[in-house]
């Protein structure tokens, strides 16, 4: 997709420090980590949030909990636990728009994730 600036990313037109490739998923650390470990997940093919995939469209996110529980694994979160964050639309916090998972661990995480006056 022309003008997304993780397509580029997973062409190399972008230099990004990869953590894992396979034929369907890159990921890569975030530029801006607000953790140790912030770790992000996309599919190769452009798409822009969870509101516009299909089963048909989008048969790589059949794969996309084992891929996670992989890169997860890699980074040395497996007992150290970690969030799936996945911001779905603008007023969610997507700045980007093609989809991507942040993997973020590596430090304490408390929950709720928001400030009581935020509510
Ligand atoms: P969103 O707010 O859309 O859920 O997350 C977008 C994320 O992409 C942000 O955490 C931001 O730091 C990261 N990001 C934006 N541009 C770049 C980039 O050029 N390289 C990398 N590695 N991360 C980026
Ligand atoms: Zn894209």
């Amino acid at each position: 997709m022309e003008n997304c600036i993780f397509c580029k990313i997973i062409a190399g037109d972008i230099p990004s420090s990869k953590v894992y490739e396979d034929k369907d998923w890159y990921a890569f650390k975030d530029i801006e980590p607000c953790a140790p470990v912030h770790i992000l997940v996309v599919p190769k093919k452009h798409v822009k949030s969870i509101m516009e995939m299909t089963n048909e469209g989008n048969p790589e996110f059949q794969n996309f909990f084992p891929t996670i529980k992989h890169i997860a694994t890699e980074a040395g979160l497996k007992d150290k636990g970690f969030r799936l964050v996945v911001n779905t639309g603008e007023k969610a916090g997507q700045t980007v728009f093609h989809f991507h998972a942040h993997i973020i661990g590596g430090k304490d995480m408390g929950w709720p994730p928001f400030p009581e006056e935020a509510k």
